[in-house]
């Protein structure tokens, strides 16, 4: 199936914006700790292998990273919840560094990168609910998250989470326009802890209905997506500039698995010069435990052959399946595809009415739909345990330059399987030169060979591919 003039047409028109380029850099003094120098335990092996997180902190100040939750200093009640509810053991290495340099007096500013999957959002959402006074009831923590389906997301984590500690959160997410416009005038958010996207919450920030008085906690996911210049950079200052006429005593965390350098350089402006950091080299940001293979494609009907016949037709014995689309029009194409070919297969994409795009989660997650068909919507924080496979039908390109592969969404994107350590599989399907170009780039930028799979009609090939990334 060839992509149609429409498709070449839109195929700026993205659900999700590279990080920025350009931004004016301030060096700072600080002490440099090599992680390996801490003591994490072995639980985390999986994830820590290769991954060399530097932490920058920030004066003397004595941190030190934890073996088990009790010894973060957590209340019984959000124990319960970890125990109980979450069902987590011990803290993996990222929640085991970065809780106490959060939780710790004089509560700095954070920047914190750590792989796709290593349990980023635990690591904020413990340190909202236990800096939260439950005796005050008016906001004092605010979450950002670029889409609504992570808002939804980190909300429901939350809830587990913070279940047994009776701290309340709201989701600032917008309803459909049809909802909205009957809504004359809402009522003041009283709500300990706000996780939502910049629209909405600007929205409730400009009409004051989201006090910010007690605000103590401001958190950014995606960070380095928040802080884009092609992403939300320009809601997150403002943000920033309300609180700050408010209060200066907030705290801001911003977490993701990837900081370009320019970003890296943006958000070490925005916090407070004070403040701790830590970071992973770029050749080490790729899971081990997700085999990624390329795969030539002599035609666009080929990939969806490829789809077809030598994935899908393993069934539910590989999991859950994402694959990845440039553009809107695209997922549509390849969705009809695959219906036309008798597969199941769900679509999700920024044009659909919001009611649509949470029930399409929803089926998903809840394990009714096997196969995911999404924009670049879903290639950021999307956390399904049961996806242990990424389709890559046509790979991740910059914004504003289409030859110029997007490296940061390509990560996130396969960092949708394998999620704690799992194991997962990526098959970028390639056809012309183009996307050998592309793919090329990609391999060089993150220093790592991808394997080919030699013949795109043969299902020996995949299974054998399946086998060495331990699916079948
Ligand atoms: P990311 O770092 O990409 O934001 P998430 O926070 O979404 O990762 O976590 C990835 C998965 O790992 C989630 O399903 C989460 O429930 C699980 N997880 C996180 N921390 C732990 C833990 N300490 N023990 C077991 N599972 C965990
Ligand atoms: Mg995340």
């Amino acid at each position: 199936m060839a992509e149609t003039a429409a498709d070449s047409v839109i195929s700026k028109e993205k659900d999700y914006a590279p990080a920025s380029t350009s931004s004016t850099s301030e060096e700072k003094v600080v002490s440099e700790i090599d992680i390996q120098n801490l003591t994490i335990d072995d639980c985390n092996k999986f994830l820590d292998e290769d991954s060399n997180i530097k932490i920058i902190t920030s004066g003397d100040t004595p941190y030190r990273s934890a073996f088990t939750f009790e010894e973060l200093n957590l209340s019984p009640q959000l124990l319960k919840g970890l125990y109980v509810e979450m069902k987590y053991q011990k803290p993996s290495k990222i929640q085991a560094i970065s809780l106490p340099l959060i939780l710790d007096p004089p509560y700095l500013d954070l920047i914190a990168q750590a792989h796709n999957g290593s349990g980023k959002t635990a690591c904020f959402t413990l340190g909202m609910l236990s800096r939260v006074d439950p005796k005050l009831k008016a906001p004092q923590a605010l979450c950002c998250c670029p889409t609504r389906e992570l808002a939804i997301q980190n909300s429901e984590v939350l809830r587990k989470m913070g279940k047994y500690t009776g701290i309340t959160f709201e989701c600032a997410i917008g309803g459909d326009f049809t909802t909205e416009t009957h809504i004359k005038k809402r009522s003041p958010i009283t709500a300990q802890v706000v996780i939502g996207t910049p629209g909405t919450i600007k929205r409730r920030m400009t009409e004051k209905t989201l006090g910010l008085s007690y605000l103590m906690m401001l958190v950014f996911d995606e960070a380095d997506h928040m802080l884009a210049k092609e992403g939300f950079k320009d809601d997150s200052l403002n943000m920033m500039k309300h609180i700050g006429r408010v209060t200066s005593h907030c705290q801001v965390l911003l977490f993701s698995a990837t900081f370009n350098e320019s970003v890296k350089k943006f958000a070490a402006k925005i916090v407070k010069g004070n403040h701790n950091e830590l970071f992973v080299k770029k050749e080490e940001l790729s899971l081990e435990s997700v085999i990624q293979y390329k795969v030539d494609c002599p035609d666009e009907l080929a990939k969806v052959m490829v789809i077809k016949d030598q994935i899908l037709e393993f069934g539910e014995r590989i999991g859950q399946t994402i694959i990845f689309v440039r553009t809107r029009n695209s997922a549509i194409i390849l969705h009809r595809s695959l219906v036309d070919l008798g597969y199941d297969v769900t679509t999700i994409q920024g044009a659909l009415k919001q009611e649509d795009r949470d029930k399409i989660v929803k089926e998903f997650k809840d394990g009714l739909t096997q196969v995911l068909i999404s924009t670049d919507l879903l290639a950021r924080g999307f956390d399904q345990q049961q996806v242990n496979l990424v389709i890559n039908y046509n790979l991740p390109v910059k914004y504003d330059h289409s030859t110029e592969p997007d490296c940061e969404v390509y990560l996130h994107r396969i960092g949708r399987a394998g999620r704690f350590g799992r194991k997962g599989a990526v098959f970028n399907l390639l056809c012309g030169d183009m996307d050998e170009m592309i793919m090329s780039k990609i391999e060089t930028h993150f220093d790592m060979k991808i394997a080919k799979v030699p013949d795109w009609r043969n299902e020996e090939d995949f299974k054998a591919a399946m086998r060495s990334a331990g699916l079948l």
